[in-house]
């Protein structure tokens, strides 16, 4: 869709190669926006928007968000992070400046520029939780020096500079909370347990449970997401969040991996691994405030979602 120049925007998405940041990049060049993506390709692939490079609206430039940032754009959607366990604890020092320097050089680009700016903040902020389901004014349970803290930490510094140069420097801001998130473009190797459970299934290899399998998690369906985070970019000036963004079903771990074994139509069987430190029993978001204000909610089943995730990974596998 062309846009009259008057109503394009020119957005900069940090983390734009990723699994998130690729479907964002291409909603918004849909939506007739110009579309700056930044990213390091730590986690990222060149081929999540190869399709997108041959776009006049689209712009790809490798850059750590580490290091400032001189760019001129309207609207900042910061991505940049490794998000799954195995690769945020790669290089934890790392991924902890990724989240408190890089946001402070994206906040430092917002306030220069007065332009909106919204950070994928996650449920990981909530650690172990013990209030269930998780509304947004819990303060969480998190292991302040384990192995999950460069993120779970690094994400909530990041939220704290988020509404400190929104109180002290009047940055304009939007917060989600985003949920375990699934679908096409996740890394084959990124360890997380959807892409971990079809991949041996499609392999027939045994499917991996960590501890019991009865640890839950709701999942929700990439294309849901992206449009939660759009609307919250385009909400109210006063609507900062935090806001949870997640699909509020809540699946066990053994029930998952029945689910993708009917799904893919595998003979893997279930085997049992040791549980990783600090992984949190259960977790599903109460999306109460996410409906009310941006009337936003999940329409994916996750059977619908594993489908068309099952397909992509038969294409890559
Ligand atoms: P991903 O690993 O696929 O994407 C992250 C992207 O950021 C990659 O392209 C990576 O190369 C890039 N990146 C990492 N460090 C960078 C740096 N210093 N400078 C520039 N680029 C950098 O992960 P994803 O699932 O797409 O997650 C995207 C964002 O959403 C992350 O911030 C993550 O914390 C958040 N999030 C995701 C989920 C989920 O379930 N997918 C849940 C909660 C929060
Ligand atoms: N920054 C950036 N791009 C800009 C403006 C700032 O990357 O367009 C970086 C800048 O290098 C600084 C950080 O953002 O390290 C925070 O900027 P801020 O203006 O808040 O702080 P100051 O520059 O006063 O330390
Ligand atoms: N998990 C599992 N087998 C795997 C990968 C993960 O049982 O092969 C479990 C993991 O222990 C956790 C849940 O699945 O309880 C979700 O893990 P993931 O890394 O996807 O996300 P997070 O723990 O960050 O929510």
């Amino acid at each position: 869709m062309a846009r009259q120049y008057s109503s394009r925007k020119r957005v900069l998405v940090t983390g734009g190669a990723g699994f998130l940041g690729s479907h964002l990049c291409e909603r918004l060049i849909g939506e007739g926006h110009e579309v700056l993506c930044v990213d390091n390709f730590f986690t990222g692939d060149k081929r999540n928007i190869t399709h997108l490079l041959k776009h006049d609206r689209f712009e790809l430039l490798r850059h750590d968000i580490t290091f400032p940032l001189f760019v001129e754009v309207d609207e900042i959607y910061n991505l940049a992070c490794p998000a799954s366990p195995i690769h945020y604890q790669h290089d934890p020092v790392q991924t902890t400046k990724t989240s408190v320097h890089g946001s402070i050089n994206m906040l430092g680009l917002a306030k220069r520029l007065k332009a909106k700016i919204l950070q994928a903040s996650t449920s990981e902020v909530y650690g172990d939780p013990s209030v269930h389901p998780q509304t947004e004014d819990y303060w969480g349970h998190v292991n302040p020096i384990g192995p999950r803290s460069c993120y779970d930490e690094g994400k909530r510094c990041a939220e704290t500079l988020f509404f400190d140069y929104h109180r002290q420097l009047r940055v304009s801001i939007k917060v989600p909370r985003i949920f375990n998130t699934y679908g096409p473009r996740m890394h084959v190797a990124d360890g997380r347990v959807v892409s971990n459970f079809i991949v041996q299934a499609l392999r027939g290899e045994p499917i991996t449970l960590y501890g019991d399998g009865q640890q839950t998690r709701s999942f929700c369906y990439v294309d849901d997401l992206i449009d939660g985070l759009v609307r919250m970019m385009d909400s109210a000036d006063d609507v900062t969040g935090p806001i949870n963004l997640g699909n509020p079903t809540e699946f066990s771990m053994v029930e998952l991996a029945e689910r993708v074994i009917a799904g893919t139509g595998s003979k893997s069987q279930l085997t049992y691994a040791p549980l990783p430190e600090d992984d949190p029993r259960q977790r599903r978001p109460d999306i109460s405030r996410a409906k009310d204000v941006l009337g936003w909610q999940p329409n994916v089943p996750l059977e619908a979602g594993l489908e068309r995730t099952i397909a992509y990974f038969k294409t890559v596998v």
